[in-house]
C-alpha cells in the first residue's frame, strides 16, 4: 500500500520504519531537517517507565515495547535505554504513586519522602510528607540516539524520507501538497505532533499545544541516579543526562503556544527550575546550565488520539501526546500496521476508543 507519514518526530519515524519492514511503499515527510529542535522528540533523554502509573492500558504498550526497544538496539548496535530505577512521588495520598504501586509487579511499601536522601547518597531529597514508590523497573531513554538511529534504519527498510517537505493544511483526503507539488496516497498517517490542529482542523479543539522548558543541572555524582517522577503542583520530572548532568523539567507548567512561534527559555524559566533543583537536588549547583524547549500536545485528559479523520476513512491522526509518548515509541509503528491491516490489538483499540476502554489520566506523567 502507498502510505504518506506527516511528521517524522519520533512517532512517523517509528511508523515509516514498520511499514516499511512490512512491505508497504512508505513515503515520509517532514518540514525541517533530521534532527532539528523545534517539535517534542528532540533532546538527550527521556523517562522510560515499563509501569506507567497512567493506567493498564499504557502498563500493556510499555511492555510491548520494552522487547520492541531490545530489538531496536540489536540493530542500532548500541544501549539505547539505561535502567536507572525510579523514584514516583507526590504528596501524601497521591492517586499517581497510589497506581504506580498497584499496576507494579513487585509492589513494595511506599516510603516516606525522607527516607529516599541516603537512598541516593543525599543527591536526590524530598519532603517527608511525600509517598515514594521505587520502581525498578524505570530507566532513561537515548532519545536523540534513537532518532538518529531510525533515520538510518528506516531508509535501510525502504521508507523514502523527504525532509524540508511541509505538506499543506489541511489534510481533506488522500492526496496532498507537498512543496506545491500534488501527490496521492492509499493511506495518510498524520504524526505532526503539535502541529496536528492545523493539518487536521476537526481535531483542533481537542489539541493544545504548550510550551515547556527542560534545564540541565551539573551534578558531581558519578553514579547514575534514579529518575523521577512528581505529582506536585508543578509536575516535577528528572532524569540523569549524559556528561555529569541531572536534567530537570516541569509537567503541569507552560502556558498555550503556537508551534510556529514557540518563546525561547529565559530567566523566569530558570527561576522556576532552581526553585525545584534547590529542594530536589542538595549537592548540585541549583542554576541551569542550559535550557531547552520543547513542545506538549495535550489532550484534555492527556490519554493519546489515534483517530480516523471523519472526512476520509484512510486518513489517521496518530498523536503520542507530547506528555508522554517516547517510551512506547516502537509499538507506534506496530499500531499503525494493525490499523491499515484491520486487525486492531487491545491496546489499539483501547486508544481508538478512549471513552469505552482508558480513564481520565489528567495526571499523566513523562
Ligand atoms: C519536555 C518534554 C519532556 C518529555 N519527557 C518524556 C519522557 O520523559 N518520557 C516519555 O515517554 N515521553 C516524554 N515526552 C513526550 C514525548 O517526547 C512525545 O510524546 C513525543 O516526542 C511526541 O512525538 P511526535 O512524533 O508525536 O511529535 P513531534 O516530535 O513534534 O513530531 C511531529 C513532527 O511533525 C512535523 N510536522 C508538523 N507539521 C508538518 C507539516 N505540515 N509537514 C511536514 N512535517 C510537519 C514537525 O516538524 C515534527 O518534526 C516529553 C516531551 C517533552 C516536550
Amino acid at each position: 500500500m502507498k502510505v504518506a507519514v506527516v511528521g517524522l518526530g519520533i512517532a512517523g519515524l517509528s511508523i515509516s520504519a514498520r511499514l516499511a519492514l512490512a512491505g508497504h511503499d512508505v513515503s515520509g515527510f517532514e518540514q525541517f531537517e533530521p534532527m532539528h529542535e523545534f517539535g517534542s522528540s528532540h533532546g538527550d533523554t527521556r523517562i522510560m517507565r515499563l509501569t506507567p502509573g497512567e493506567g493498564e492500558t499504557y502498563v500493556a504498550l510499555a511492555r510491548r515495547a520494552a522487547g520492541a526497544w531490545r530489538t531496536w538496539e540489536g540493530l542500532a548496535g548500541q544501549p539505547l535505554i539505561e535502567w536507572t530505577t525510579g523514584l514516583m512521588a507526590g504528596p501524601r495520598g497521591s492517586p499517581f504513586v497510589a497506581a504506580c504501586q498497584r499496576l507494579s509487579r513487585k509492589p513494595a511499601a511506599l516510603l516516606r519522602g525522607d527516607a529516599i536522601h541516603p537512598l541516593t547518597r543525599g543527591y536526590i531529597a524530598m519532603p517527608y510528607e511525600w509517598d515514594v514508590f521505587r520502581q525498578e523497573d524505570a530507566g532513561v531513554i537515548a532519545a536523540d540516539a534513537t532518532r538518529a538511529f531510525l533515520l538510518r534504519q528506516a531508509p535501510r527498510w525502504g521508507a523514502k524520507l523527504h525532509h524540508k517537505a511541509r505538506i499543506e493544511a489541511p489534510i481533506e483526503g488522500l492526496t496532498l501538497n507537498i512543496n506545491g507539488e500534488a501527490r496521492s496516497f492509499d493511506a495518510v498517517i498524520v504524526t505532526s505532533g503539535g502541529w496536528a490542529g492545523k493539518l487536521l482542523p476537526e481535531f483542533a479543539g481537542k489539541l493544545a499545544v504548550k510550551r515547556r522548558v527542560v534545564g540541565w543541572f551539573e551534578t558531581s555524582e558519578p553514579k547514575l541516579l534514579p529518575v523521577i517522577c512528581a505529582d506536585n503542583e508543578v509536575g516535577v520530572f528528572g532524569m540523569p543526562a549524559p556528561r555529569g548532568f541531572y536534567k530537570l523539567g516541569l509537567h503541569a507548567i507552560g502556558g498555550a503556544t503556537d508551534p510556529d512561534n514557540v518563546r525561547e527559555p529565559d530567566e523566569a524559566d530558570a527561576t522556576l527550575l532552581s526553585e525545584q533543583a534547590v529542594t530536589l537536588l542538595p549537592k548540585h549547583n541549583p542554576k541551569p546550565v542550559r535550557m531547552q524547549r520543547c513542545l506538549y500536545t495535550v489532550t484534555p485528559d492527556e490519554n493519546f488520539i489515534i483517530a480516523p479523520s471523519a472526512k476520509h476513512e484512510r486518513v489517521l491522526l496518530f498523536s503520542a501526546c507530547s506528555g508522554h509518548g517516547f517510551k512506547y515509541a516502537p509499538v507506534f509503528g506496530e499500531m499503525a500496521q494493525e490499523w491499515l491491516a484491520g486487525v486492531p490489538s487491545r491496546e489499539l483499540e483501547a486508544l481508538m476508543h478512549p471513552g469505552a476502554n482508558i480513564n481520565r489520566l489528567g495526571a499523566a506523567k513523562t
